[in-house]
């Protein structure tokens, strides 16, 4: 058989869970939480069912949650989106970003991306016979020189993906950065896609600057959301598109036929829940505790900690206690340690090795401590 995708493994976060549970290490590496989402939620999700929320969703999602999300987004952003026509309820962002470039790269389109990126964007994008046009960016400030990116530009350019705040960085866009996106994209017809599954989790009083506050922006693009970081809910695989009517009816017509509709009672839950604000706008402060906790005990590691302003993880250089790769770093971290986490190689498609481990710190205090006690040893 002919691959579709040559040299394209399994994905680094499979491999990394199935290494610490073989290893029975403490797993920091992918990305979900280990204490449980709030009952109430859960109690909401049996209350659905037993309410008879057990048939197909309409497509494009329940109204009741669209409408919900509308006002979510009202609220955060003082912007509109038509909840019949510009919202979608997705599988989770993986299929909001899988829907969206299925929709709208065609072969021979080029696409830019930012690494160390998402690990599903180029192998989606390839897939598509697209063309990945990637702009790699370094520690420790992950800052991009927009100059730079507009000379990646040219006629078959369709599309750019941002990720703000940035998996695996921890790094976020500045107003400065959506300004000058605005300026290299003016009078151009690139789209964006702008991953904001971690719109949530931005620190220390900082801004999420998400493109839905610039109309030039907003206009051209596809926003991600994800409600695994939202809810602590990564399994249930569930999250939301957003776009103006001319893209959401292209990105309908995919995912009609991609995944049709999602959880019906799933989406009953999560409309109840969210019509508390209060249970979205704790997240910043619950997440920045637990960084400040976890990084708190690493201070006397012998790893240096990088900035991290948003997301769930907290990236670390080893540089000063070892020259090996990443990668079997990371494995002898398992393996001597009991600690999983994933290089950071594995977010750049030429394996561009900066000597950084990601950790996850969705965690209890408790594992997180226990995980501190054993990387202080290293
Ligand atoms: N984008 C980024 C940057 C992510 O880290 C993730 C992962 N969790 C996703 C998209 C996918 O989200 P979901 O789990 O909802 O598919
Ligand atoms: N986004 C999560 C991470 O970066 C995991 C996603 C996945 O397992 N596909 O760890």
């Amino acid at each position: 058989i002919q691959s579709k995708l040559p040299g394209v493994g399994t994905t680094i976060f499979s491999v990394m869970s199935k290494l610490a549970t073989e290893n029975n290490a403490i797993n920091l590496s992918q990305g979900f939480p280990d204490y449980p989402c709030d009952p109430l939620l859960t109690d909401l999700v049996s209350k659905a069912m037993q309410d008879g929320y057990n048939q197909y969703a309409p497509m494009p999602g329940s109204m009741f949650l669209k409408e919900t999300i509308a006002q979510k987004i009202e609220n955060l952003y003082q912007v509109k989106y038509n909840a019949d026509t510009e919202i979608t309820v997705t599988a989770g962002g993986t299929q909001a970003i899988f829907t969206a470039l299925t929709a709208i790269i065609n072969h021979g389109d080029e696409v830019i991306i930012f690494e160390p990126a998402y690990d599903s964007y180029a192998p989606t994008i390839k897939l598509l016979g697209g063309l990945v046009k990637t702009y790699e960016l370094a520690p420790p400030e992950y800052s991009i020189d927009w100059d730079m990116v507009k000379k990646l530009f040219s006629a078959q350019t369709r599309m750019i993906i941002i990720n703000s705040p940035q998996n695996p960085t921890g790094s976020i866009l500045k107003k400065s950065d959506l300004e000058e996106l605005i300026k290299i994209t003016e009078g151009t017809d690139i789209l964006i896609l702008s991953d904001e599954v971690y719109e949530h989790l931005i620190f220390d009083g900082q801004k999420h600057e998400s493109v839905m506050r610039y109309p030039e922006l907003k206009e051209r693009s596809f926003v991600v959301a994800s409600f695994g970081k939202l809810l602590h809910t990564t399994g249930w695989k569930l999250g939301y598109c957003l776009a103006p009517e001319k893209l959401t009816t292209e990105f309908r017509k995919v995912h009609q036929f991609n995944v049709f509709s999602v959880n019906s009672a799933m989406q009953q839950a999560i409309a109840t829940y969210l019509s508390n604000p209060e249970h979205y706008l704790s997240l910043a402060s619950f997440f920045q505790k637990k960084r400040d906790y976890f990084t708190s005990l690493l201070k006397d590691s012998r790893l240096n900690l990088l900035p991290c302003n948003g997301s769930y993880f907290q990236c670390a250089s080893y540089q000063d206690i070892s020259d090996e790769s990443d990668k079997d770093f990371c494995i002898r971290l398992i393996k001597d340690f009991g600690v999983a986490t994933i290089p950071v190689s594995s977010f750049y498609q030429k394996g561009t090795d900066y000597k950084i481990i990601r950790f996850c710190f969705a965690k209890k205090d408790e594992t997180l401590l226990a995980a501190a006690q054993k990387i202080n040893l290293v």
